[in-house]
């Protein structure tokens, strides 16, 4: 069957990446035939198997008219089922029918026209796949919008490529050339279906396109909304999200963090990005492993408590509390953690407006404390200083200002003396002080004591 001559000579040529809907439609019109149908049943081909892009129909096509089989079978959508097609490897939900839906880009159709003077101007255009994918707006080539119209149809079965094509041929010369730019999302969208080099998205190159056209539209309209009033074309919407998931893992987050604002307990993804987050907790089967990528992107970006559910899991990521909880958790004077607040890398989340309304990380939170807070607070500490942990902090800052005791590290968050530093330090200073005699501001080793409430024997 193979090595057979094509049964029909002299038939027009595939033309590249031209779906083997478009191509019936022309042969349709070339060999004279009222419609598709008819033609079909005059060389005996499957009309509803070329118009769904069946490989056995396009098969018969190809055997009929010589066409390459590969190509014709690369470029021509198939149907799924009612609401998914597939192109190139890809599938894509069916927006508008595409049989009901034809679009083309008039200077692509008007070249067609222009290099072939003595044929038809419906037999000279030929519909390029990247018109049927539905998801791009622009002609990669011109740099111009599509222009589309809707056939008077009711079924695909009922469309009549050639019919519906030589309407909209008609008005050729008088459809109007809209400039437009070839957005991200669209070249994204080209390089997938392999009508243009391939981008690569590390988020989204797992997915389906479809799911990449959902997910995008979702993320783009919370962008948009969150940004100001203006909620974008669905264009706009498409590239807004795109442009934030297309740039990693970092760079989604940034755009997460920068819709987000200052982070505050209880405001959840769901209020932020709430079409996306409805997306991905309805978790369609292509979503599934797209959501677990999201879940720790999420996680960091959002305040979320241990108990808090995060697209159905608990979030394991964070646990985070208010500042005056933590202080009054670890028994840290307010002033203490505001230091240790501006000091100590993610302990907050940022940003914050004021350190006391910042978030904690209450992992980094008890890890800090727990190695500082025997410390700071010691009651062997309070007791030397005769004061309790809050009273202590105060009194130690006025030594220091004093010279009294030297700044623990200069780096330090917080001042931290072990009960052996404050005697030694002690100690030294009342040796000082006794052999110079009589010091400014102390008369003597008793007044020192007295303000220090420091035992006496314990300089000896
Ligand atoms: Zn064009």
């Amino acid at each position: 069957m193979m090595f057979e001559q094509p049964r029909l000579t002299g038939a027009p040529q595939l033309m590249p990446r031209e779906t083997a809907q478009s191509y019936l439609g022309r042969l349709t019109g070339f060999y004279v035939c009222r419609t598709q149908k008819e033609f079909c049943k005059d060389f005996g081909l499957d009309v509803v198997g070329i118009l769904y892009g069946q490989r056995d129909a396009l098969q018969e096509l190809a055997h009929l008219t010589g066409a390459c089989l590969d190509q014709l079978d690369r470029w021509t959508p198939k149907r799924i089922d009612k609401s998914r097609m597939e192109i190139a490897g890809n599938v894509l939900s069916i927006r508008d029918n595409p049989r009901r839906q034809l679009r083309l880009c008039p200077l692509c159709a008007k070249e067609d026209a222009t290099n072939n003077p003595d044929v038809p101007v419906d037999l000279a255009v030929y519909g390029r796949c990247e018109w049927m994918l539905g998801i791009v707006d622009v002609c990669a080539s011109h740099q111009v919008r599509l222009v589309q119209r809707r056939a008077n149809v009711r079924c695909t079965r009922e469309s009549d490529i050639t019919y519906e094509t030589s309407l909209f041929l008609e008005d050729l010369h008088d459809l109007e050339i809209e400039p437009g730019e070839l957005n991200a999302f669209e070249r994204y969208a080209l390089g997938r279906i392999g009508s243009l080099p391939q981008v690569y998205a590390e988020l989204l190159d797992p997915l389906s396109l479809g799911a990449v056209a959902n997910v995008c539209l979702a993320l783009g309209s919370d962008i948009l909304r969150a940004g100001s009033v203006f909620n974008g074309s669905q264009r706009q919407r498409w590239e807004a999200g795109f442009l934030a998931l297309n740039s990693g893992h970092d760079g989604f987050t940034r755009a997460l963090e920068k819709a987000r604002g200052a982070p505050r307990l209880g405001v959840m993804a769901s209020s932020t990005i709430p079409r996306l987050m409805l997306l991905l907790n309805k978790r369609p089967a292509d979503l599934a492993g797209f959501a677990n990528t999201m879940r720790p992107l999420l996680a960091k970006v959002f305040p979320y408590r241990s108990d808090d559910v995060l697209l159905g899991r608990s979030s394991s990521a964070h646990y985070l509390d208010t500042f005056p909880r933590v202080a009054r958790k670890y028994g840290v004077p307010r002033g203490l953690l505001v230091a240790a607040v501006n000091n100590v890398p993610g302990l907050a989340i940022e940003p914050w407006s004021r350190p006391s309304q910042a978030l904690i990380d209450v992992r980094k939170a008890s890890q800090f404390f727990r190695n500082k807070a025997p410390y700071l607070l010691s009651a062997e500490v309070c007791r030397i200083i005769g004061s309790t942990p809050t009273g202590a902090i105060p009194r130690v800052r006025r030594w220091i200002k004093l010279g009294l005791l030297p700044l623990p590290m200069l780096d330090a968050p917080v001042l931290h003396f072990s009960a052996e530093d404050v005697r030694n330090h002690l100690r030294v200073l009342a040796k000082s002080l006794e052999a110079m005699g009589e010091t400014p501001g102390w008369t003597s080793i008793h007044s020192l004591s007295a303000e220090t409430g420091a035992d006496l024997e314990s300089f000896a």
